[in-house]
């Protein structure tokens, strides 16, 4: 499961590192990234929480 952020519409507010610190991490421009471009599968219910409790809708998965 491989998320994507668009930086467009993140607010940095870091709630999906606060889920998943393992996968997205924040910034000093104030955004969130994506650190591991092939999370391990156990992480992907995290990914998924994060991509729904994203209050910007600014996560993706690609696959
Ligand atoms: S939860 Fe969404 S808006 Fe908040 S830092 Fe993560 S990607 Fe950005």
């Amino acid at each position: 499961m491989k998320p994507k952020i668009d930086h467009n519409l993140c607010t940095g507010d870091a709630i999906c590192v606060d889920i998943c610190p393992e996968v997205f991490e924040l910034r000093d421009d104030g955004l969130a990234y994506v650190i591991d471009d092939d999370p391990d599968p156990s992480l992907d219910d995290a990914i998924r929480d994060a991509v729904d409790s994203c209050p910007a809708e600014a996560i993706s998965i690609e696959e």
